[in-house]
């Protein structure tokens, strides 16, 4: 590693993504948040710990050191888990203060013309198109089904360049059926008491368009009318925490502007990462004159699945699951939203089901967004730790509230060789439901035949 001074153009940050100075002064160097950071407790470096890297933000900041490669390399390893936030006492926003360095590094980092070019790709030309994604998952579903077992019996794979190797081997199988937002109620409760709007997530309608089904159905069966208006794009959160802070507020008021339009009672959010960036667009926009009082608005309306659904459950009527699960809290959900007890409390509904705690289970698992594909090396590290301490649990089934999660999960069983599968919440919820006996109709509420002659 070196540090030479390469990045020369920012003495400190500027503009109006700069990290908030009076943010950056919260930090009393107490040092209570290194025991939640993982990439400090990883390395025992100063330098990787939340204390650490606000220090070096007040550095440039203050001109006090140039933004070196160096820097940078302690802000990259840095997972967004927001850990650390929730565990200051001093109520450090340190998940607005990283999005914000890392959108100043964004502009000054060296990068070569092909690595901007996948950055442009990623960030501007698919994500927040959802029908570009669908024909992008289209066409890896055609892959997987026909060519992708010979190709990789003959380990050409392996030699593909730069992340591909691995983001081919992470994916995992696409179902047969995406999902598709539409401008109609998706699904419609009896007796529905509440209309809700759900955020159907770029990566999740495509990879897990089934946990968006099962969703619905719980909410469904919840008394919900659910509509999925097609007009919502991506929620920004990849944007904000790779330093892509303008487009994030971009795509923030396109959401905005289409669920407001619905007039539904909440914004339902099944996927952790999407729901906190859904619920801080009213910090996002706080500055922007037209979009400021519609998004503390909007933010307002927003609730995770699991949240919502504690508060508003009115079937009970969960059949029996025989099954010993593992809860493990997607990091967004638990630091960033501060939910741990409504997904714990609505599995331990369901009769028959074990829930068994495991050590840690809110300690990131490596996943982070694209965090396994840029920082693989302590992605696995911490996958690692995750996967043992999982082990212990002897669960058949990890339930987890998050698209990223599910896959890092999925990929860590198969790495430590652990039986089971992962599951969202909402799938076993749904599995619940359906197992739940049919309810024998009494003889006098059967229709009767009608008399002839
Ligand atoms: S971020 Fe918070 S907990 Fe960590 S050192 Fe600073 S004040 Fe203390
Ligand atoms: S966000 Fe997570 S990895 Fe980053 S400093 Fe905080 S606890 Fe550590």
């Amino acid at each position: 590693m070196t540090d030479t001074p390469t990045l020369r153009p920012l003495p400190g940050f500027s503009g109006p993504d700069a990290p908030d100075d009076e943010g950056l002064h919260r930090c009393v160097h107490c040092g209570f948040c290194l025991q939640a950071c993982p990439t400090y407790l990883e390395t025992g470096l100063e330098t990787a710990s939340p204390r650490g890297r606000i220090a070096l933000m007040r550095a440039v900041a203050e001109g006090r050191t140039a933004l070196t490669d160096r820097v940078l390399e302690h802000w990259d390893l840095c997972l967004l888990c927001r850990a650390c936030e929730a565990a200051c006492p001093s109520g450090v926003p340190y998940g607005a203060l990283m999005e914000a360095a890392r959108t100043q590094a964004e502009r000054v980092r060296p990068r070569s013309l092909v690595a901007r070019a996948l950055s442009r790709l990623a960030f501007r030309e698919l994500l927040p198109h959802p029908a570009r994604l669908r024909f992008l998952g289209a066409a890896l579903r055609a892959y997987q089904r026909t060519v992708q077992r010979p190709l990789r019996a003959t380990g050409l794979l392996a030699r593909l360049p730069g992340r591909l190797a691995q983001a081919e081997a992470m994916l995992p199988p696409l179902p047969a059926r995406f999902f598709t937002p539409a401008p109609y109620p998706t699904r419609s409760g009896r007796a529905a008491g509440r209309r809700v709007a759900l955020l159907a997530g770029c990566v999740q309608s495509v990879i897990f368009g089934p946990v968006n089904e099962a969703t619905v159905r719980v909410l469904a069966r919840n008394s919900c009318e659910v509509v999925a208006p097609p007009a919502q794009v991506c929620c920004g959160a990849l944007h904000a925490h790779s330093g892509h802070l303008p487009t994030a507020r971009d795509l923030a008021r396109r959401n905005i502007d289409t669920f407001l339009a619905t007039g539904v009672d909440a914004v339902i959010v099944n996927a952790a990462g999407c729901g906190a960036m859904l619920k801080e667009y009213g910090h996002l926009l706080a500055d922007d004159p037209a979009y400021a009082e519609q998004a503390a608005r909007f933010s307002a309306l927003v609730r995770d699945f699991s949240e919502f659904l504690a508060e508003n459950l009115t079937d009970r009527d969960f059949g029996p699951l025989p099954w010993r699960v593992t809860y493990q809290d997607p990091c967004h959900l638990a630091h960033a939203q501060r939910i741990h007890l409504q997904p714990r409390a609505l599995l331990r509904l369901i009769p028959g089901l074990e829930l068994v705690e495991t050590p840690a289970a809110d300690r990131c698992c490596g996943s982070a967004g694209i965090y396994n594909l840029t920082q693989s090396e302590m992605s696995l590290r911490l996958l690692e730790s995750k996967m043992a301490d999982v082990a212990t649990s002897r669960a058949a089934v990890v339930v987890t509230a998050n698209p990223g999660c599910q896959v890092q999960l999925t990929l860590g069983l198969q790495r430590a060789g652990l039986p089971g599968r992962v599951m969202h919440l909402a799938e076993v919820l749904d599995a619940a439901y359906r197992a739940a006996p049919r309810p024998i109709v009494p003889e006098e509420a059967l229709p009767r035949p009608e008399r002839q002659g």
